[in-house]
């Protein structure tokens, strides 16, 4: 065959040039590619991608909406980080003379229209790569992908998914099915975690991937979209149809900032770690990471290592560095050559925590995102949760599903009138992000205190979440839920209230995102506006506020064994007999604060979460009851510096108004796109038990494998060894700007 033979890399969640061993293949070992065409597709099941229809042309593909709750599937924040992280990879690969097509369109159709384009020039496709993913979706694109393969006889191959913490051929596990349903036992299995790891890959070096294709014969973006041309018209157009995505959103607080401000991309990732390890914030890290406000109480690490700008074992590799002394711009770190640290070890405990997950979808399959979750399996566990969507409603659902349908409308705009979980659920929509912490309220208010079916949190977060990784997300929503791996399942509740105590126990929290309780002295109103006396409500202007006549729950909750208000149940006297007389809005009962935890491993820092009483020592709490919080540069507020005091500033009545029609709606008449059938394929079988092949370190090269057929156990071909840098540290492996 004449003419050049052309690697086609479609690009997923591998948004790097440094530890990608596709790249590394490339750059060291002889493969006989004369050009190399990275391509990164954006789905249009996953992604709207309405903003680059060209002018005047209409969308061939169904709207990216959610199954349950038809929310867009990539809300703007993440939208903005996956922008900044695509054109990032795009600069890199083109600082190292190659380039990236960003495309529009399904992987059959964009792969489709490359494998046409390139029939007319004098070369020919000579392989198709990709990274394999092992969650549902992902595996039907992998199906697609390689069918056109086989159709065209181009050979395609599927390589490890190596950005992961331990690798899958290390963990010792057969296949998917034998891991352990309790996390605790598969951590210890991995113990001691810090010598687990593989090492990682380094950057290509300048020149040594092949060129990418001249434009005079380069694909083109096929009709109707177009490709952008610039990182402006990319953001834009991305950004375009997901901008208001709710109708009646709460005010960006005056003086809130994001605890996520980072940009996207494999650099901005990269400068990141740096400044946690320099800054010591790996090594306070076990202190601060219940911490809900400010940049560094925890990592912020979620959002490059969920899109693949970083990978876990790049992480781990800086924590050597410092640990043992051994990058000297380390040296005047805390922690320097002091070997691990309880900081270092407890993010080495998450990034497991993140491998495990991402394991049980392996274990479970599309069961990810049944609503009875990886226990209903068994069959055992058949808990009616409560839905907006008549048809799907048990007889007499109480509250009935139009009910439901307002609760969850103002779940999403942070108005439920429970102090935590709305500045939660603001901060989300605002930034893209919400700490550990704030998530498990959320999730646990949602589905335990509300019992309204968890996947409509799940999805939300999945549009909003700059972090949003399938596994992660929907394995920590179930087990939040009480339907996934948490042992404790249905008895492991949270009390917000309690844990705004404990963790916001200046209500700095609280106070940043839901202005209108500011000017309130008392947490116990912050935390739940209701229990606000008159005078105060009417000082205020929060007297008709919706969090006061109408709250989604009221909790009983005594502070320092007193009770909570010398106003109680002021509800009952609410105008019009609201609710008549009831203290249970929606039907709900107000609950006294129950449930405790007491065991060990849960989806966060490895201590047990605090039990839960209904009698709470204010002074007690992670931000040791000083009243600021370790980030308190941050907290711009007047309440950075105190505990209590007289908080002066206008209270704003947000008052739930009447909306405009909301831009989505629980209809269900939307018709998606089959990829979306991850619900449907939710009551089939799992994937069966792919097999992991244990142990299996370097040696053998990578094969490519026919098209359309490559075997499972293909998938997990043992990596190259790592000739070309130096470990643990050479001057190469500084990430992209070594
Ligand atoms: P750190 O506390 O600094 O932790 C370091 C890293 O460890 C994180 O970046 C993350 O990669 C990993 N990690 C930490 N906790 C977990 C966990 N429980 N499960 C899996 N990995 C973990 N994380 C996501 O990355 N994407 C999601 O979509 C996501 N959805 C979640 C939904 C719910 C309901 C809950 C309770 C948790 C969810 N998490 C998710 C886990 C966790 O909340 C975030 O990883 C963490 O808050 C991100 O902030 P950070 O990077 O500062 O984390």
């Amino acid at each position: 065959m004449t003419g050049g033979r052309v690697l086609v890399y479609l690009i997923r969640r591998d948004l790097r040039t440094s530890d990608n061993p596709i790249l590394h293949h490339l750059a060291t070992a002889n493969h006989g590619f004369t050009y190399l065409l990275p391509v990164y597709v954006l789905p249009p099941h996953q992604i709207e991608v309405s903003g680059f229809l060209a002018e005047g042309e209409s969308n061939p593909y169904p709207p990216a909406v959610s199954k349950v709750g038809k929310f867009p599937r990539c809300g703007p924040n993440r939208a903005k980080f996956l922008a900044e992280s695509v054109w990032d990879l795009k600069k890199s690969l083109e600082a190292l003379q190659n380039g990236l097509a960003i495309r529009v369109g399904s992987y059959a159709d964009v792969l489709t229209s490359i494998v046409d384009a390139i029939k007319s020039t004098p070369h020919h496709i000579g392989a198709v790569w990709m990274t394999d993913d092992k969650s549902y979706e992902e595996i039907q694109d992998q199906n697609y992908v390689a069918k056109v393969c086989s159709n065209s006889g181009i050979p395609f191959c599927l390589w490890p998914d190596e950005k992961y913490f331990i690798d899958d051929r290390d963990t010792g596990l057969h296949k998917a099915s034998d891991l352990p349903d309790i996390f605790t036992t598969y951590r210890k299995s991995q113990e001691p975690l810090r010598q687990r790891p593989r090492r990682s890959l380094a950057r290509p070096a300048i020149d040594t991937l092949p060129p990418f294709p001249p434009p005079n014969w380069r694909p083109a973006q096929k009709d109707p979209f177009v490709a952008p041309v610039s990182y402006e018209e990319f953001e834009s157009r991305l950004l375009k149809p997901v901008q208001d995505i709710l109708p009646n959103p709460p005010p960006y607080p005056r003086d809130a900032t994001s605890a996520h401000p980072f940009k996207g991309g494999e650099l901005q990732g990269w400068k990141r770690v740096f400044e946690l390890v320099k800054k010591g914030g790996m090594v306070h890290y076990h202190e601060t990471r219940n911490g809900l406000l400010g940049l560094d109480y925890s990592t912020k690490l979620s959002g490059y290592l969920a899109l693949g700008c970083i990978t876990a074992r790049q992480v781990h590799e800086e924590l050597l560095k410092l640990e043992d002394g051994l990058d000297i711009s380390y040296s005047h770190s805390k922690g320097f050559n002091k070997g691990e640290n309880e900081g270092t070890k407890a993010v080495r405990f998450e990034l497991l925590w993140r491998d495990y997950m991402r394991l049980c979808t392996m274990k479970f399959g599309s069961q990810l995102f049944r609503a009875s979750g990886f226990k209903g399996e068994t069959g055992q566990y058949e808990k009616k949760w409560k839905t907006a969507n008549a048809r799907k409603a048990v007889l007499g659902q109480d509250p009935p599903p139009d009910k439901i349908k307002v609760i969850i409308d103002r779940f999403l705009e942070g108005r439920t009138g429970m102090g935590l979980i709305d500045a939660a659920q603001r901060e989300l929509y605002h930034t893209g992000y919400t700490s550990n912490r704030a998530r498990q309220n959320v999730a646990s208010f949602f589905a335990k205190h509300l019992g309204i079916d968890w996947r409509y949190g799940a999805e939300w977060y999945e549009t909003m979440l700059i972090d949003y990784d399938v596994s992660s997300n929907w394995a920590n929503w179930q087990y939040v839920a009480g339907v996934g791996n948490d042992p404790r399942g249905d008895a492991r509740i949270f009390n917000p209230v309690k844990q705004a105590f404990d963790y916001d126990n200046n209500g700095s929290f609280v106070r940043t995102w839901v202005p209108e309780v500011q000017p309130l002295e008392k947490l116990e109103n912050v935390f739940q506006l209701w229990t606000t006396d008159e005078e105060d409500l009417e000082k205020h202007g929060l007297t008709e506020n919706v969090m006061v006549t109408d709250p989604i729950k009221k909790i009983d909750f005594m502070v320092d064994r007193k009770p909570r208000s010398p106003r109680r149940y002021r509800w009952k006297r609410a105008r019009g007999g609201r609710r008549g007389g009831s203290s249970a809005p929606f039907g709900e009962h107000s609950d006294s604060a129950t449930g405790t935890s007491t065991d060990g491993d849960t989806p966060k820092n490895g201590t047990p979460w605090p039990s839960e009483s209904t009698t709470h020592n204010s002074s007690s709490g992670q931000n040791g009851g000083t009243g600021a919080h370790a980030d308190g540069p941050h907290i711009t507020g007047p309440w950075a510096s105190r505990t209590r005091g007289s908080w002066r500033g206008k209270g704003r009545d947000a008052s739930h108004t009447g909306r405009g029609a909301p831009a989505w709606s629980y209809s269900h008449s939307t018709p998606h796109h089959p990829a979306q059938s991850r619900y449907a394929a939710a009551s089939a079988p799992p994937i069966q038990s792919a097999p992991l092949r244990p142990h299996a370190r370097g040696s053998a090269p990578n094969q490519v494998h026919p098209a359309g057929s490559v075997p499972i156990s293909a998938q997990y071909q043992p990596r190259p060894s790592y000739p070309t840098h130096g470990y643990p540290h050479s001057s190469s492996h500084r990430g992209p700007s070594g």
